[in-house]
């Protein structure tokens, strides 16, 4: 499943191929997806790509009447290609722009979406109700430490919530939680209120890495995509997925690669949580 840093990687390569570019048709072959294709994005035509921005795992495309956003959903994948490029199977919608390219979006298991926000809809919206997106200087340890006061929910639980921060997915809160020697069972609370009180400056230290580290997190996938993932231009590619070197998720079983101990599995919200039992503590 594409996960923030995919969608990041994903931005910063078709917006070169995409800016300022004037739509010339749009291509629904498949409206059914998570929600239906509207057919607002007709309106589109003629009118200009001013930016490309993220929200979350939205890729935004701004125009001078509103907002397309993109959701890949659980498979979904865009491509930037010549606009003749035949039809494959899963290619569900089609932006075509002017310089002969077009945006074509692929979804096998059509989780993805496509939708419009006219202008100043969006704010109102359910992107209002998102938390601040991680990379962003509003994901403090200031926030994170008043957001988690009194909440006994699972640490790993809590930073998976779009309404406490965006984009921390499953592969990033089991790999920030290792890195910073958290347990994924901890409640959430246990980190400022209890705990703060108790050893105060130890508390406050975690809770500080672990913003710092979840922004290190995600920086590095978003580094290491954009090195890996050069083109977003070929028709046959499956672009907008790299392998990363993960320290944990994925490698139940295996040894921790500090301690050599071995890394073990929960079920947490139906979500496998991986952890060292030596190098996380609650
Ligand atoms: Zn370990």
């Amino acid at each position: 499943m594409p996960e923030l840093p995919e969608v990041e990687v994903c931005r910063l390569g078709i917006t070169p191929h995409i800016i300022n570019q004037t739509v010339t048709d749009v291509v629904v072959r498949n409206g059914k997806l998570r929600w239906p294709i509207p057919d607002d994005v007709k309106l589109l035509v003629s009118q200009q790509v001013l930016a490309i921005n993220r929200r979350s795992k939205y890729l935004m495309l701004r125009f001078d009447t509103g907002t397309l956003l993109l959701h890949l959903g659980m498979s979904g994948t865009i491509r930037i290609i010549d606009a003749e490029t035949p039809v494959a199977k899963h290619d569900h919608f089609d932006l075509v722009f002017n310089n002969q390219k077009a945006l074509r979006l692929n979804d096998p298991r059509r989780f993805g979406a496509v939708l419009w926000l006219a202008e100043h809809q969006d704010e109102q919206g359910f992107l209002a109700k998102l938390g601040p997106e991680p990379l962003s200087d509003d994901f403090s340890y200031g926030y994170l430490f008043a957001k988690a006061k009194k909440r006994t929910v699972p640490i790993k639980i809590f930073l998976m919530n779009n309404q406490v921060v965006v984009g921390v997915g499953n592969i990033y809160a089991n790999e920030a939680l290792f890195k910073a020697g958290i347990l994924p069972t901890t409640k959430a609370g246990s980190l400022s209120k209890k705990r703060f009180d108790q050893l105060g400056s130890l508390s406050k230290k975690r809770f500080d890495q672990l913003t710092d580290i979840i922004k290190e997190v995600l920086a590095a996938a978003i580094k290491q995509g954009g090195t890996t993932l050069k083109d977003f231009t070929q028709p046959d590619g499956r672009p907008g997925y790299f392998v990363q070197e993960l320290m944990v998720y994925g490698r139940a079983g295996e040894k921790c690669l500090v301690c050599k101990s071995e890394l073990e599995e929960i079920r947490q919200a139906g979500r496998s949580s991986v952890f060292c039992p030596q190098c996380q503590k609650a």
